[in-house]
């Protein structure tokens, strides 16, 4: 299934391309690996999966350490105590929200490891309850990152709030194409191309704005069980 599941996602990704004069491998294929086992990464891997993304630090080791060869994605929210965690056995973190994280997982980015990529996550909409830095807050924050010898700042995240329609999530990510081009004029910042949005139900959407990274889950790997998401 999983094989037939990421051809059916690369089809998608690539129609999407095509509609609205994307060149495909501008588009990148985030496999969320949360809560499933290393078999399933395994069998993506096989399929030419190569990225993996993963929520949940204890859930996720294991699967590192069984598949070091794969690119490993953070896409979680970042608590302070995990940050030495994170920067030792991750290559890119999505979710980046504060400056005290920054420094931490700076600090904590192993010597002769290449710099630890990371997104900022913006958070668009003001909703208390997600993750997120607010785009006035912004500037400051990437400033600060930006003196992070150790990491590597390479765009903006966000996940629009599930209530909103296509229309809606095409305004939202539509909004953060607009303030990733503002930062990458306003800084001197070479690797700041990217965007990470866009899940299983709106990638093409997402992609029409200008997505270069969509993060999907279940489309590939199979619903999870309701106790182990968050
Ligand atoms: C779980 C998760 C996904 C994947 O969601 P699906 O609905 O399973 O495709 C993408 N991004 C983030 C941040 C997630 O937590």
């Amino acid at each position: 299934m999983i094989p037939e599941n990421l051809s059916a996602i690369r089809a998608r990704i690539q129609q999407a391309c095509l509609q609205t004069g994307r060149a495909p491998e501008t588009v990148h294929l985030l496999a969320v690996s949360k809560t499933k086992p290393a078999s399933a990464v395994a069998a993506a891997l096989r399929a030419g999966q190569h990225d993996f993304g993963e929520n949940y630090l204890q859930d996720a080791l294991p699967k590192i350490a069984q598949h070091p060869a794969a690119t490993w994605h953070f896409i979680g929210q970042i608590q302070s105590n995990k940050t030495k965690d994170i920067a030792s056995h991750f290559d890119v973190v999505h979710g980046l929200a504060s400056e005290k994280v920054a420094r931490r997982l700076n600090d904590a980015r192993p010597i002769g490891r290449p710099p630890l990529k990371v997104f900022i996550q913006v958070n668009l909409v003001n909703e208390s309850a997600k993750n997120g830095v607010a785009p006035s807050a912004l500037p400051c924050l990437v400033t600060a990152v930006k003196d992070c010898q150790n990491l590597q700042i390479i765009g903006l995240m966000a996940m629009p709030p599930a209530t909103f329609d296509l229309a809606g999530r095409h305004r939202f990510f539509n909004e953060l194409a607009e303030l990733r081009n503002q930062i990458k004029d306003d800084f001197d910042l070479p690797y700041f191309q990217e965007l990470s949005m866009g899940m299983s139900d709106d990638l093409e959407t997402a992609i029409a704005c200008g997505a270069t990274w969509v993060r999907v889950g279940t489309a590939i790997f199979g619903a999870r069980q309701s106790q182990q998401e968050a």
